[in-house]
């Protein structure tokens, strides 16, 4: 396996440099310059295979013989090690859920898979991997999950004090092992700019191995094809147009999708679902794009303005790649494989609430934005069969579900029993000469 960023086409890079570097120095996005399809064969049989084993085989058609045979299913088979299950709502649609896994979202998948092949790649490398993340909720817990106890990696999570979820706090602070947090007395964005000195500070890279578990990381998206897969083997009728309907935010689900796609996977169509983010489905219903600023809704994982795997997604539709700019003819051919729609708060709760009475069926404010979208979509295109994706637990966003609900959710005891769990954290003002002191004594 090769990969090119989308800045530049002639510049190849392997498997190791993309995962580890995560992004190229171009500013542009790693993006693997071939994709065989998988065999016939795989689709005939894929009935009798695991979750687990479909997915070491779509990961061998991804990656290659970089990686010896018996250490991918080493790496995928501990990543992927809980379901996605297929809960049909009724004949034409169906929920694939996708948060049983530590963190209860979806970018478990992602997290686990890239800090096992992070560590695979780091081996050989007599130094430790330092990992820093600045999160402002979600992210920070699944990269904390995925990497904890990770041989040869250390990772150091800063958060916004204050401005994080008790639950998602106790997320960063609870693991301890390898995993160290920072609240910082400040925003997000201080996080984010400690982070970003911090790669850029010649004295710290001296001495310590600097990496980051960026959501555009190439790791990620890997692992978020197998389900699209897994979702494939579960359909009960694979005769009909297989849609799928994905809540996005910065779109590394459904770029995902489309390496799905690339890989033979037999799906007719894909729905970009947004809330009032609606810079996606703007652009496949305009063909302009126009990031702005992000506003905030109660499916606030996808609150993005300017999604960052846009640039990957166009890639993958331009006749020649060529650096950031949408030719007519890119615009056409991605409107062949993706519809957009984008809904209100206000029509989210009332799908909720729909989605409970008609279905009995407890869904969080994203999946139901995912929901609205594929039902919107079926009314022009009946034949299809529909699977939504499911990316978060309802109660992760428990006092929105609950209130609009006006029922009560469980929290699945993995979450819960966190709550009871010491906190440890480093308080810290938001001054970078501090964070760096503090990685300069403590690595
Ligand atoms: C991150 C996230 C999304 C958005 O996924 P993208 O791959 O960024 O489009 C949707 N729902 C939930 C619950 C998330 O955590």
């Amino acid at each position: 396996m090769k990969l090119y960023s989308t800045n530049n086409t002639e510049v190849l890079f392997s498997l190791k440099e993309a995962v580890l570097k995560g992004l190229p120095d171009d500013n542009g996005l790693f993006i693997p310059q071939t994709i065989t399809p998988l065999p016939t064969s795989f689709f005939e049989s894929i009935e009798q295979l695991s979750f687990p084993e479909l997915s070491f085989e779509v990961a061998k058609a991804i990656i290659g013989d970089v990686i010896p045979e018996h250490d991918l299913k080493e790496i995928v088979f501990d990543a992927i090690n809980f379901d996605a299950p297929v809960i049909p709502l009724d004949n034409d649609c169906a929920v694939l859920e996708l948060f049983h896994g530590p963190t209860l979202a979806f970018k478990d998948f992602g997290a686990r898979f890239m800090s096992r092949l992070m560590s695979y790649f780091n081996k050989a490398e007599s130094k430790e991997l330092v990992i820093l993340v600045a999160t402002s909720g979600d992210t920070g817990g699944a990269v904390a999950s995925g990497f904890y106890k990770t041989p040869g990696i250390k990772v150091v999570i800063l958060y916004p004090s204050g401005r994080v979820s008790p639950l998602q706090e106790k997320q960063l602070t609870t693991l301890g092992h390898n995993i160290s947090a920072i609240e910082v007395d400040g925003s997000f964005d201080d996080c984010q700019a400690m982070v970003k000195s911090a790669f850029l500070d010649k004295d710290l890279n001296r001495v310590i191995r600097l990496s980051s578990a960026n959501s555009i990381n190439i790791a990620r998206l890997i692992p978020q094809s197998f389900y699209y897969f897994e979702a494939y083997k579960q359909l009960k009728d694979k005769s009909r147009p297989l849609v799928f309907s994905i809540p996005s935010g910065n779109f590394g689900n459904l770029t995902a999708g489309l390496l799905a796609k690339r890989l033979g996977l037999p799906v007719d169509h894909f729905i970009a679902a947004t809330n009032a983010n609606d810079i996606v489905p703007q652009f496949l219903a305009s063909g302009e794009y126009n990031p702005k600023a992000s506003v905030a809704t109660i499916s606030n994982a996808m609150d993005v303005g300017n999604p960052s795997n846009f640039y990957r997604m166009l890639s993958l539709y331009m006749d020649k790649v060529t650096p950031v700019q949408v030719e007519r003819s890119t615009w056409n051919n991605m409107k062949q494989d993706i519809s957009g729609y984008a809904y209100s708060d206000e029509t989210t709760r009332k799908a909720i609430q729909e989605i409970k009475e008609k279905y009995d069926y407890v869904m969080d404010p994203h999946g139901a934005v995912g929901y609205l979208a594929l039902k919107e979509y079926q009314t022009i295109h009946p034949n299809a069969t529909g699977i939504i994706l499911e990316t978060a637990h309802p109660s992760k966003f428990i006092d929105e579900v609950e209130s609009t609900l006006d029922i009560k959710v469980d929290i699945p005891e993995r979450l819960a029993k966190l709550a009871e769990l010491p906190k440890e954290a480093t308080t810290m003002k938001a001054q970078f000469d501090l964070f760096k002191s503090y990685l300069l004594e403590k690595f």
